[in-house]
């Protein structure tokens, strides 16, 4: 989702707008760059603005707080980062007094970044569009925090299935990275708190999945079979986890192949049964994947080229349907049946940002090649 922007400063920081249902997507690979070295007397600032502007967002705001405890006093430009990080990190609170400093220094950023008092109006939108704190019985708020507008059927539902989540989070992370979950019943509260996220025009709210945070639209993902519902719950739940576990462990942008990303969540989305009914959920999903493909695909020619499954902007082409299904079957082929396969996600995680390569990451993991089962996916439907 559109979001906070990073300072400019840093090229390697290009955002790339998400649309509906999507994650984080970062455009631009960051290099990893060499641990950053230890404070120097001279210049104690010099780490936290190699981290930030470097991309790495926890690393900066862990230097800000080591500079606190060393009793350093920060300077403007150094609570503005810190702030810029945290916004990145989609924790607009925690930037809000980090900004707060940097105004009352009368700090001006460099370039054409948004000014502090600019990042503190929509950090007070943000406030107010965030809906209150929700209660859920048996979620453990340290995996899953939720926070509802409303206690209608539907999104009671959602919340209700929440623990089921933070379970399906345990079996595939072991320790599942933890996410904030923002539930809206209605598009205009849901579309001023996506605007409150965005320095750039807004026409539809967000939902979607990004690094520590899962944004849901109910009246968006309405359907008539309410564990659809719930499912794409869970979708977008998966792909904030995607997103924060390469966060915490890698602390750069590690860019998800489209088609991994969204057949990821579309896969795992199928644990949102409850267990006893995840063989027999899976099966229906599954064949009516397979359904939607063969109707596809008896009025087009051809399946996707694989190679267009790889990008955001060729994925979401007027195949968007077609991909989606395509995504989900292809990951079920490469990973095997969902309770078993799903927690070799963070295995198939390790190797594609380790090695930037998708097709070698899935060789690692899985022994396949996934552009061969592609090829024997399309052909088989
Ligand atoms: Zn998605």
């Amino acid at each position: 989702m559109p979001k906070f922007r990073p300072p400019r400063k840093s090229a390697a920081r290009a955002w790339i707008p998400l649309a509906l249902g999507l994650a984080f997507c970062p455009g631009a690979l960051a290099r990893q760059r060499p641990v950053v070295p230890s404070p120097s007397r001279a210049d104690p600032e010099k780490p936290l603005r190699q981290a930030v502007y470097g991309g790495h967002d926890l690393a900066g705001v862990r230097e800000y707080d080591a500079l606190i405890a060393a009793g350093h006093q920060p300077s403007a430009e150094a609570s503005y980062l810190a702030g810029w990080a945290y916004c990145s990190l989609h924790w607009p609170e925690k930037a809000r007094p980090l900004m707060r400093l940097a105004q009352d220094a009368d700090y001006s950023p460099r370039g054409d970044r948004e000014a502090p008092e600019e990042v503190l109006s929509k950090i007070d939108e943000y406030e107010r569009a965030k809906p209150p704190a929700a209660q859920v019985p048996g979620l453990d708020r340290a995996l899953i925090d939720p926070y509802s507008d409303s206690a209608d059927e539907s999104e009671a539902r959602i919340l209700a299935a929440l623990p089921r989540f933070a379970e399906v989070g345990r079996a595939i992370f072991g320790n599942p990275p933890p996410v904030r979950f923002f539930l809206f019943a209605e598009e205009p509260a849901s579309l001023s708190f996506s605007q409150a996220l965005s320095f750039k025009p807004v026409e539809k709210s967000h939902t979607t999945g990004v690094v520590n945070m899962v944004h849901i639209c109910a009246a968006r993902i309405r359907r008539k079979d309410e564990d659809d519902v719930v499912a794409l719950a869970l979708h977008e739940t998966t792909h904030a986890w995607l997103a924060s576990y390469l966060r915490a462990k890698y602390d750069r942008s590690v860019r998800l192949p489209t088609y991994i990303d969204e057949g990821l969540a579309g896969y795992v989305s199928t644990l949102a049964a409850p267990p006893q009914r995840v063989a027999e959920r899976e099966k229906r999903v599954m064949e009516e994947r397979r359904e939607r493909v063969r109707e596809w695909l008896a009025q087009h020619p051809g399946p996707t080229e694989f190679d267009e499954l790889v990008s955001y902007r060729d994925f979401h082409s007027d195949r968007n349907s077609l991909n989606y299904a395509m995504a989900a079957l292809l990951a079920a082929r490469m990973l095997g049946p969902v309770e078993a396969g799903a927690p070799k996600i963070p295995a198939l995680l390790d190797a594609l940002a380790l090695s930037r390569d998708h097709e070698a990451a899935w060789r690692r993991i899985t022994g396949k090649d996934v552009r061969e089962e592609y090829r024997a996916l399309a052909a088989e439907l």
